[in-house]
């Protein structure tokens, strides 16, 4: 939308109206003290009277800026202007005749006034700028010869002469003004364009990374699920340490794959947060599980001191606190050689807030690099990458997600002494966990003798779910897109159902639509394993009530762990029920 110079001085006069009355209210008095006489408040009326002239003639300018006025129109504009001013300077007229010497200072300032602020303002539309100067200046440069030529006082012709000099200053610094504001007007232009563009690659980059995500996570996902059924078999140690090295880097590749997404989410302003309830005593256990043994291998104790007036269970994001954790316990073990590392978890009442310190007694950071190191792709030297791997992207998007999650992540360091990286986030005490979510978190049954329905499109894919699923004693029933699941799934009920999203035929979201909709399986929980790692995939699964959400390639472990907990809430579901 570009707006003409005519609305953008019909925006300023209307901006401007109360300052223009009140000053004319100052005047009248003023006019009045130094003559004593009636007319001056004749003439606040006519100026008032001008003003709603004016108020109506601009008005259909500020309404439409947009709109080119017709030539008729800017006559009338051009017209109001004059008028405006030949009327708000007639005081000056006034004053000069009846006011002494100083109602003649007076009336000169005022002019000179009147003649810089419509130069100012209106030098962008030449016709409007004309119309209101040319009044201006015979009332500025006029006065003074008139007096001369009445009052026989041929010395007041010097007062035009300046008033020449002063006309002259103020045609170069309207010049100027006006060159300015046309490089300014030029320079937002280029900007509002440059910021489009920018927005749409933006876009494009972001879908660019959805669709390479899910490219990479397919393969990916058999590379590391082979690997890990490979490893279950017999192998000479040569077999199994190469069969390491394709685990170990399958791993480097997701987590490389994950940060990108997560950094490019961030910058796009679409990273979306989760919100439930987290039981954060049985978290922090699981991490200190996770990292424990890394840190002895390295001769370096791990330690987890919760305060006691921490609370059992909090609302937050557990997924994003767990990644920042992860991060820092895993900077900690990988910069820490001998010592110690501890993790100190407190609760600030007064704020609800949980706050996080990681101090390791490391390697530690010089104080130079300190103040980069949650800057993206920044490592404190570079033989970083060459020796422990990492991308330099990890505190970054750890940053950002505190801030996104409202709290902060700082760091303090001494060179040769150690680290303490303190996560400090508001999160909403629970007060006591409901029964039935904790016995969610006791149940530990297995899978032994459920039946669950996969459906996925891969031939690889189907062959990986039964292989890792089956050592756990559950029958699998394999289908390869969503069109047979709504069949198997009106014939026969299931304990559980693993639906990949995209499939020929019957996409898994329709699929899982019409699984829903009615039927044997109506409440049977849905899983949705996916390689679209992306939120908008996973609101689109969240609006079909799946009941969750997991990504390829499979992380063994997880999928376990969802579909063991998935089969205990239909149990406990169907008990209620009962
Ligand atoms: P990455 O670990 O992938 O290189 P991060 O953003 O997590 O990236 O960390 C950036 C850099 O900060 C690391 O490369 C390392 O140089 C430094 N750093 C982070 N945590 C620690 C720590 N606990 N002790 C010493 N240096 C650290």
């Amino acid at each position: 939308m570009t707006v003409n110079g005519y609305a953008m001085v019909a925006q300023v006069r209307h901006r401007e109206l109360k300052t223009r009355i009140g000053l004319a209210a100052f005047i009248t008095l003023t006019a009045w003290f130094l003559t004593q006489s009636f007319w001056p408040m004749a003439w606040f009326g006519a100026v008032v009277a001008t003003q709603v002239l004016d108020w109506f003639v601009f008005r259909p300018l500020r309404l439409h800026p947009t709109r080119e006025p017709t030539t008729r129109y800017k006559v009338a504009l051009c017209a109001t202007a004059a008028i405006n001013v030949i009327v708000y300077s007639g005081i000056a007229a006034w004053l000069w005749v009846a006011g002494g010497e100083p109602g003649r200072l007076f009336a000169i300032i005022q002019v000179a006034g009147g003649l810089l602020h419509v130069s100012l303002h209106m030098h962008h539309v030449r016709p409007l700028l004309f119309s209101a100067v040319i009044p201006h200046s015979l009332y500025f440069l006029g006065l003074p010869v008139l007096g001369a030529v009445v009052d026989q006082r041929p010395e007041e012709l010097l007062i035009s002469v300046g008033g020449v000099l002063y006309m002259m200053h103020l045609v170069v610094t309207v010049r100027q003004s006006s060159m300015t504001t046309t490089a300014l007007q030029a320079a937002n232009t280029e900007a509002r364009v440059e910021r489009r563009k920018a927005e749409v690659a933006s876009a494009a980059k972001s879908d660019f990374l959805a669709v390479i995500s899910h490219e990479i996570r397919t393969p990916m996902n058999a590379v590391i699920s082979a690997a890990n059924l490979l490893r279950r078999t017999r192998l000479d140690r040569e077999q199994r340490e190469h069969v390491s090295m394709l685990l170990d880097a399958g791993d480097v590749l997701v987590g490389l794959l994950n940060d990108v997404l997560d950094f490019s989410k961030i910058e796009a302003g679409k990273m979306e947060l989760e919100s439930s309830v987290m039981d954060l005593r049985e978290k922090l256990g699981s991490l200190g599980r996770l990292w424990q043994p890394r840190a002895s291998a390295n001769g370096v104790r791990l330690k987890i001191q919760i305060d006691p007036d921490v609370p059992d269970f909090i609302r937050t994001d557990p997924l994003r606190l767990q990644q920042m954790l992860f991060n820092l316990l895993s900077n900690a073990v990988k910069f820490t050689e001998d010592g110690s590392i501890t993790v100190l978890v407190e609760w600030q009442a007064a704020d609800s807030r949980l706050v996080v310190s990681v101090v390791d007694t490391g390697c530690g950071i010089p104080s130079a690099r300190l103040v980069h190191i949650f800057d993206s792709f920044a490592q404190v030297d570079a033989s970083t990458t060459r020796k422990f791997g990492g991308t330099g992207l990890g505190l970054a998007i750890s940053r950002k997600l505190a801030e996104i999650m409202g709290g902060s992540l700082t760091a303090e360091s001494v060179e040769g002494r150690g680290s303490t990286f303190t996560l400090s986030l508001p999160v909403e005490f629970v007060a006591q966990e409901t029964t039935q979510t904790r016995r969610k978190a006791e149940v530990q049954a297995g899978l032994e003798g459920r039946v669950i329905l996969a459906a996925d499109d891969h031939a690889v894919n189907r062959r990986i779910l039964t292989l890792l699923l089956e050592p756990h004693g559950c029958r699998i029933v394999l289908v390869e897109n969503g069109a047979e699941a709504v069949e198997a799934a009106r014939t026969q009920r299931f304990d559980a159902i693993l639906m990949d999203m995209q499939m020929p035929v019957m996409d898994g979201l329709e699929a899982t639509k019409r699984i829903r909709a009615g039927g044997l399986n109506q409440r049977t929980p849905l899983i949705a394993l996916t390689a679209n790692a992306m939120d908008v995939h996973r609101s689109a699964w969240d609006e079909t009530g799946v009941h969750a959400f997991l990504t390829k390639p499979i992380d063994l472990v997880l999928l376990a762990a969802t579909l063991t907990e998935a089969c205990a809430a239909r149990d406990e579901a169907q008990g209620a029920a009962a």
